[in-house]
């Protein structure tokens, strides 16, 4: 009993996919201990009664296929959304846990020796605050503020409370990174560290840390959420991802956000919002210089660096400074490399589907590489002491404002080399890269005034 409450408490799982043999599962059933439901929820729409929606109940998906079902024996319709999680069609049963409540721990140990900037403290006690309240709460960071110490009070308080914590986020690096860190610092709890292709776990954690998609597979399981790059892709325009935080978390659990650049929905969402304007080593955030690079598609083209790429190249090669060259196209990306790699061989490039791209990245921590080609993949979540950043097409549309924020917010980051060479190369000034220019040095004015 115990071993199959833990497992399921929170979680919607389809029913032949449990840990457990499928007549122990029944048996539960039966004891009315588990909730079995319909894969595809059928809806009546009210506004006219003739018309029926049918949606996933894991994933909200309301484009679903029909086929022939071999399993039936009839014809089903199945969610194409969600199906890397196991296949999902009409006659597939979902279930919960309906038995008794799971009691939560509430004997948790927190290991933090560092400190808090007076910044960092004051957003974190606002936090707190509000995580109390049940507020939703947007920390709104610059690049390198310093923002996952700032959750550690907030997550040790709830959880001491016996309240179940998600750290949700859209991309599987911070997972990965923040794993270790949560760990460390909450010694005694047991965490989940859930992303595509995480190990599969069948007990109970109280703290989870998870991408939002694998937050698709709980139900009314999680009292606080935290949204970690609130604004990154794809969370902002997959609308099954925002569907996945609502459904995870308990109905009156308040959803609270992080980012270093809000949208303006972000910022309207929010209950409480904290600034903080001002990195954790206090120096101010790295300026890009604006340098024009005419018609550089066509000479990349045409097997031709343009002189001035090549010349900030061989300089950051000089001071021997690692160096990141961001591009608007793995096409553009692809066929400027044998370019570079003509100036040094080690010049390396990786993009999003570059099963090599955690390895590259250490390698250039480790100054295995001089200097990486990237997409915009690596515009957040990475740390690289010293790195110098160039854009190359920084008009071009896939760079917004917050893109190219995130981007320079690689620069300057660690305290023994906080400033650096940050170059948006361009064919002609956008207004997104003047409004990305313009926030950086309002934070900076902000932090003047501190
Ligand atoms: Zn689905
Ligand atoms: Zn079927």
């Amino acid at each position: 009993m115990k071993e199959v409450q833990a497992f399921l408490t929170g979680r919607i799982w389809l029913k032949e996919q449990t840990p457990f043999p499928l007549p122990v599962i029944e048996e539960f059933i039966r004891k009315g201990f588990i909730s079995p439901h319909t894969g595809i929820q059928s809806n009546q729409n009210s506004s006219s009664k003739k018309t029926k929606s049918s949606n996933c109940r894991r994933c909200g998906n309301k484009q679903l296929t029909a086929f022939q079902c071999a399993k039936c024996n009839g014809t089903c319709l199945y969610c194409r959304q969600c199906i890397q999680m196991g296949r999902i069609s009409s006659c597939s049963e979902l279930i919960t846990w309906s038995g008794p409540s799971k009691v939560h721990e509430v004997n948790h140990c927190f290991t933090w020796s560092g400190t808090l900037t007076s910044l960092q403290a004051k957003a974190s006690n606002e936090l707190l605050i509000s995580v109390q309240r049940n507020q939703s709460h947007l920390i709104y960071a610059v690049c390198g503020a310093g923002k996952t110490e700032l959750l550690y009070p907030s997550i040790f308080d709830a959880l001491q409370r016996g309240l179940r914590v998600c750290v949700a986020t859209p991309r599987t690096d911070v997972v990965l990174e923040l794993a270790p860190r949560f760990q460390q610092v909450f010694p005694q709890t047991i965490i989940h560290a859930l992303y595509g292709g995480s190990p599969d776990y069948s007990d109970f954690a109280q703290l989870i840390l998870a991408t939002t998609h694998q937050l698709l597979r709980f139900e009314k399981a999680f009292d606080v959420v935290f949204v970690d790059e609130a604004d990154a892709f794809p969370y902002t325009v997959d609308k099954s991802l925002q569907f996945a935080v609502q459904k995870a978390k308990k109905k009156s659990a308040a959803v609270h956000t992080i980012t270093a650049t809000p949208s303006d929905e972000l910022l309207s969402q929010a209950d409480n919002i904290s600034l903080i304007s001002q990195r954790f080593h206090g120096f101010p955030l790295p300026v890009p210089r604006f340098v024009g690079l005419w018609n550089y598609k066509k000479h990349m083209y045409k097997d031709q660096l343009p002189q001035k790429l090549a010349n900030w190249t061989q300089q950051c090669l000089q001071n021997d400074q690692p160096f990141l060259i961001f591009f608007p196209t793995i096409d553009l990306m692809k066929c400027a490399l044998p370019l570079f790699q003509q100036i040094h061989v080690d010049i390396s490039a990786v993009h999003a589907e570059d099963p090599e791209r955690k390895e590259k990245v250490l390698k250039l921590r480790r100054k295995k590489v001089c200097g990486l080609l990237t997409t915009t993949i690596l515009e957040r979540g990475i740390t690289i002491p010293n790195v110098q950043v160039a854009v190359v097409g920084a008009d071009e549309k896939i760079f917004t404002s917050s893109a190219l924020i995130q981007i320079s917010g690689r620069v300057g980051r660690s305290v023994d080399f906080p400033s650096g060479d940050l170059v948006f190369f361009h064919h002609g000034i956008s207004l997104e890269m003047d409004k990305a220019k313009a926030t950086i040095i309002e934070h900076n004015t902000n932090r003047e005034v501190l």
